[in-house]
C-alpha cells in the first residue's frame, strides 16, 4: 500500500444530527461509508483528505422502505442489501440486477448506493437503472434537506452538486410501470469496471421507453431523441443511429469509443427486441 493512514483522522459521529453538525462546524471532512473507493485511493497513495466522519455506523441511513408510492433507500444501504430486499426485487429488479454485478460478494457486502452515487464515476453501475427510474436525490445538511432529481445532480465529469457539508441521504424512486431491462458489458462477470452499461424501461401505455447509459459520456446519460424516436414508431436503425449521437465515448485503459459505440448500440436493439 502506498498511501498511509498515519496523520490522518477519523470523526465517529453518533448519530445523523451529530454527523451533519460535524460536517458543519469541523470540516472538511471527507464521508466515509463502506470504503471500496476510498480505500482504492488510499492504496494508490491518492487519497489526498486527512480528515474524514464515519458513516458506515449510522443504521438509520440503511433503511429501505416504501413511503407513499416512493420507494426510499438509505444510502448506506449496501448492494447485499439491496439483493436481499422484498422490496427492491418486487419495485426495482433492474436495480437488483446491477448490484449482483458490482464487484463480488466482498465488495457487495461493503459497497452502498450512496457511495456509488457519490464517488460519481461515469462507470457506477447503479447509476443508470437511478437515471432510467427518474430517481431523486435526497441531500441533507445541518440546515435542513433538498431533494435533486437524479437528472440534475452530475455536472461534468466526476464533478456533483453535493455540497461539502451535505450528505446523500437516500435515493428515492417513483413507480416504474414499464418492463424493467440492465445489462452490464465488461472484461468479465465478477471484478470488472463496466465498458458499457444500460439500464432501461420499456414503453407502457403512453409512457415512452427510458433509456439510460453509463461509461460512454463524462457522465451517465439518458437519450431522450433515441426515447423520442423510439415512442414515435422509427426504426431500430433510426434509433441507433440517434443513440450514437447522444453518446461521447472515449478511448481509456477499458476499452475504445469504437466499441463502446458499438456495444451501445447492440444493447439497444437487445432491448427493444426483448421488450
Ligand atoms: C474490487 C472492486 C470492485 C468494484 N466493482 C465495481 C463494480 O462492478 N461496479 C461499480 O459501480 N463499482 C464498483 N466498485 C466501486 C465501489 O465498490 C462502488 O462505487 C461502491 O458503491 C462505493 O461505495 P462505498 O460505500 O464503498 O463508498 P466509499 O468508498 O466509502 O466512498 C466513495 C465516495 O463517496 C462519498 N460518500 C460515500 N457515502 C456518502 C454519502 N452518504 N453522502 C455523501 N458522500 C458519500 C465518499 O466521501 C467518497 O468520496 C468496485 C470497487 C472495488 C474495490
Amino acid at each position: 500500500m502506498q498511501g498511509s493512514i498515519t496523520g490522518r483522522t477519523l470523526l465517529e459521529p453518533k448519530s445523523l444530527a451529530d454527523a451533519l453538525r460535524m460536517l458543519r462546524d469541523e470540516g472538511p471532512l471527507v464521508p466515509l461509508a463502506g470504503c471500496t473507493d476510498l480505500y482504492v485511493l488510499l492504496n494508490f497513495g491518492t487519497l489526498r483528505a486527512t480528515r474524514f466522519v464515519n458513516l458506515w455506523p449510522l443504521a438509520g441511513l440503511r433503511a429501505i422502505r416504501v413511503r407513499g408510492d416512493v420507494l426510499s433507500i438509505g444510502a448506506l444501504a449496501t448492494y447485499t442489501d439491496i439483493i436481499q430486499s422484498p422490496l427492491v426485487r418486487r419495485r426495482l429488479p433492474m436495480l437488483v440486477a446491477a448490484a449482483r454485478e458490482v464487484g463480488g460478494v466482498q465488495i457487495q457486502n461493503r459497497g452502498t448506493i450512496g457511495g456509488n452515487v457519490a464517488n460519481a464515476s461515469p462507470a457506477g453501475d447503479t447509476l443508470p437503472v437511478l437515471a432510467a427510474s427518474d430517481a431523486t436525490v435526497v441531500l441533507q445538511s445541518a440546515g435542513g434537506s433538498r431533494r435533486v432529481p437524479f437528472s440534475a445532480f452530475y455536472t461534468g465529469y466526476r464533478r456533483s452538486v453535493l455540497g461539502g457539508d451535505e450528505l446523500i441521504a437516500a435515493l428515492e424512486v417513483p413507480p416504474v410501470g414499464g418492463r424493467q431491462w440492465f445489462r452490464k458489458v465488461g472484461t468479465r462477470a465478477a471484478q470488472a469496471i463496466s465498458k458499457v452499461v444500460m439500464a432501461a424501461v420499456a414503453p407502457i401505455g403512453d409512457d415512452p421507453p427510458r433509456i439510460a447509459l453509463g461509461s460512454v459520456a463524462p457522465t451517465v446519460v439518458r437519450l431522450p431523441s433515441t426515447e423520442a424516436a423510439l415512442a414515435a414508431g422509427a426504426s431500430l436503425d433510426e434509433a441507433q443511429r440517434l443513440l450514437i449521437e447522444e453518446i461521447a465515448p472515449i478511448d481509456d485503459v477499458r476499452s475504445t469509443a469504437a466499441y463502446r459505440s458499438r456495444v451501445a448500440a447492440n444493447l439497444l436493439a437487445r432491448f427493444w427486441n426483448d421488450r
